[in-house]
């Protein structure tokens, strides 16, 4: 084993040790100092946490699966209690150090030769509570020699500074032997860490500019400062699509998972609709699951228009492709209201039915808009203006809240309306606009290639 990450770990935690135990920290903003060992094999850690500026007076985890995780737990005064989602800490009116042991009960990937697993945070942070609102968080990550991290969050070496997102909810986190790679791109730094030598580097890059390009191109530049990739590739051998899965995750930064096949093009996966899918969900903020259908309309409506823009794909195959998937949608569900569809839909499968109602709703909102303002307002235009407002929405927030705020920057009176009678609707949306001879001028205008509107080259290195 690596003699240096020692030295580190006993540095910071006689460090911490000290902080803790001077009482004019407690003046200052509260600060929590996470010291994380990942073990050799990767499948958990030893993690020394101290606080001060503020007295927790337990641990808490971010979900029940994840609870299991704790083995022990233990401070300064002895063992700490785990039970239920907690670690009880000692009372102390002062700063308090605490160590407990985790093993990852959940990963999401683990390559096959065990060299580097994907887990969420959740599986080792466990945040104090009470939480206070103005936490001061990072922390350093130890890992035996040749192995790395790659998380989604801003950091300095190997030191990572926390916002409140990472501690309720999950974002990917890659520990091991792997390649990881940066630069910039529509004014968004990148981060990538790829589980497999294909597709290659210059492959990889390139894909995710052109799918970052096009989905910046909704604005001026993507709605986020960073973005991280984590790239697991699949053997590719009967694999019928380049991309086989993709998941957004916002756990204090965004972090995108992607499974493409080793041995797709560099065509193939800009062609692909996964990517600029997952990156188009940016636009929107989390929305409670009844409201998903909205979510995952607006960004399935996007992967076919901002490819035909970007010229990724034909208008026609865009066009194709969302006639096939509203027929799909309507085939498909468990004819019940469309909330009801999406709130249920991990459990009942009823993904096209969700996904394509939506997309005709956000199909409906274009049209309506364009021909309102003749031409002047998209829902494109309206998803750029309405985004200052919907960044500042805190958590997950309802869909009539984002659709007020639409209505609001387009100028239009009916996106909430309308959205409430897809919403409580158990029949699928009417597509008769398809085939309406008026509105053949505007279907053109939706799908216009406009290539200079799509950023496709790498500007620097972060
Ligand atoms: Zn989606």
């Amino acid at each position: 084993m690596h003699q240096g990450w020692k030295f580190t770990v006993l540095a910071a935690l006689m460090g911490c040790v000290h902080v803790a135990s001077v009482p004019a920290a407690l003046e200052g903003t509260p600060r929590a100092r996470y010291t994380v060992t990942i073990f050799d094999n990767f499948d958990g850690a030893r993690v020394h946490a101290c606080f001060d500026g503020f007295a927790p007076s337990y641990l808490a985890s971010m979900d029940a699966d994840a609870a299991r995780s704790p083995t022990r737990a233990w401070s300064e005064h002895g063992v700490l209690h785990v039970h239920e989602m907690r670690i009880d800490l000692p009372t102390s009116t002062k700063g308090v150090c605490v160590s407990y042991e985790t093993r990852f009960v959940d990963e999401v990937f683990r390559t096959r030769d065990s060299r580097a697993v994907v887990v969420s945070q959740a599986q080792w942070l466990w945040r104090p509570e009470p939480f206070p609102s103005d936490l001061d968080a990072s922390v350093s990550i130890a890992l035996s020699s040749g192995a790395r991290a790659s998380l989604p969050w801003a950091h300095d070496g190997t030191v990572y500074y926390l916002g409140r997102g990472a501690f309720y909810r999950d974002a990917y986190n890659v520990f091991g032997v792997f390649s990881e790679e940066s630069f910039a791109v529509a004014g968004t730094s990148v981060r990538v860490a790829r589980l497999g030598p294909w597709p290659v580097y210059e492959v990889t890059r390139q894909w995710l500019t052109r799918a970052i390009g096009a989905v910046a191109s909704v604005g001026h530049e993507l709605p986020v400062e960073r973005l991280h990739f984590v790239i697991v590739p699949v053997d590719g051998d009967g694999m019928s699509r380049p991309v086989a899965f993709g998941m957004v995750r916002r756990g204090g930064g965004v972090s995108v998972l992607l499974i493409p096949s080793s041995t797709a093009t560099v065509r193939q996966l800009e062609a692909d609709w996964v990517t600029i899918h997952e990156l188009s969900h940016l636009w929107l903020p989390r929305l409670h699951r009844k409201d998903r259908w909205l979510s995952e309309g607006i960004a399935t409506y996007l992967q076919e228009v901002l490819r035909a823009r970007c010229g990724l794909q034909s208008a026609k195959i865009s066009w194709d492709r969302i006639r096939d998937g509203l027929e799909r949608g309507r085939r498909s569900g468990t004819g019940r209201i469309l909330t009801s569809e999406s709130r249920d839909m991990n459990r009942t499968g009823a993904y096209y039915r969700v996904y394509w109602a939506g997309t005709a709703f956000a199909l409906e909102a274009d049209l309506r808009l364009r021909r309102e303002s003749a031409g002047e307002m998209t829902l494109l235009r309206a998803l750029e203006l309405a985004r200052p407002r919907l960044s500042t929405l805190p958590g997950v927030v309802d869909a009539e809240e984002v659709l007020a705020v639409l209505d609001e920057v387009s100028g239009s009176d009916f996106l909430v309306e309308v959205a409430a009678r897809y919403a409580s609707s158990a029949r699928f949306p009417t597509t008769r606009p398809l085939d309406d001879p008026a509105t053949k001028p505007i279907l053109r205008e939706i799908m216009k290639p406009e290539p200079d509107r799509c950023v496709l080259s790498v500007e620097s290195s972060p």
